[in-house]
């Protein structure tokens, strides 16, 4: 019923996560990407959102990179 962008994807865990960074396509689509999926493949590059519960969550600013 409701579009991207919407209030449901606002909720999404990765839009609060010290480790998702926001893609904007050409055609001004916007994708997030988890970038703990680099070191851990347990996580999809591009989670399917929105995101309501994840192991990997960190809050903004809390994101430990070691190497
Ligand atoms: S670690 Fe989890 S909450 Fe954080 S960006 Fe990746 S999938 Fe989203």
């Amino acid at each position: 019923m409701q579009g991207p962008g919407s209030d449901e994807d606002r909720r999404s865990l990765c839009e609060r996560c010290g480790r998702m960074r926001p893609i904007v396509s050409g055609r001004g689509s916007r994708f997030l990407l988890c970038q703990l999926s680099q070191s851990d493949p347990r996580f999809p590059k591009y989670p399917h959102q929105p995101v309501l519960r994840c192991s990997g969550f960190v809050g903004p600013g809390e994101r430990s990179e070691s190497g």
